[in-house]
């Protein structure tokens, strides 16, 4: 199946609208030769509305952490925008509920197969954790803390969420060492021929609450 073909069976796709407060609107950005792929969280509210995915201080921050322009980020020929839940899960007793965990699942494989030239994947946050890192490392964090032994074809972040400032407070080692190591990926990347890509996953996302959106 061609890209095109499918990104039309996602933008009409249902499968969890009952449960979703604001109906199905999915948030993705893909093209058959993205060189980065980004798999974040869920879609925010802001993103539900104005349908641009990474489009509030998270994604700012995102950019800042990769050392790329809006212009390149929103670039789909380079960068790929796919969300553990593409749809806004809406909100939950503290931030948003979690991304729903049909989407994943019934997503991901068949759109990666599709992006033969992605050479990084950059996961954000714990559910993009849980699906393709769990079985590998401890805890995001110890994930994170490991970047060099997953590139240069994968690296986990934390959320660049506000909420997140304490966490990064607390690991100072994150901007001096893991930041610079994102940036070289990420331009070695999207000016460098493809690598291998990444396994497929073998866990399921928890039920757990997210705070943060993209
Ligand atoms: S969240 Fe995913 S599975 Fe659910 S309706 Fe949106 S695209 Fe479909």
């Amino acid at each position: 199946m061609r890209l095109p073909v499918l990104l039309d069976e996602v933008r009409a796709c249902r499968v969890c609208e009952r449960a979703l407060p604001l109906g199905p609107r999915p948030l993705v950005q893909l093209g058959s030769s993205a060189r980065v792929l980004i798999i974040g969280q869920a879609p925010g509210r802001v993103a539900h509305e104005t349908g641009v995915p990474w489009s509030d201080r998270s994604g700012d921050r995102l950019r800042e952490w990769m050392g790329v322009e809006r212009r390149v980020f929103y670039d789909p020929g380079s960068v790929a925008l796919m969300p553990m839940g593409f749809c806004y899960p809406g909100p939950g007793p503290s931030g948003d509920l979690p991304p729903r965990p049909e989407c994943a699942p019934f997503w991901h494989d068949r759109l990666r197969r599709l992006l033969p030239d992605v050479s990084l994947t950059i996961l954000v946050g714990r559910f993009a954790y849980e699906r393709y890192l769990a079985e590998q490392f401890d805890s995001l964090t110890v994930a994170v803390r490991s970047g060099p032994a997953l590139l240069p074809t994968r690296i986990a972040l934390p959320h660049p969420s506000p909420r997140n400032n304490l966490w990064l407070r607390r690991n100072p080692w994150f901007e001096a060492r893991a930041l610079p190591a994102l940036r070289a990926a990420v331009s070695s990347a999207l000016g460098a021929t493809p690598s291998p890509r990444i396994p497929a996953p073998r866990t399921a996302p928890s039920p757990r609450a997210p705070r943060r959106s993209g």
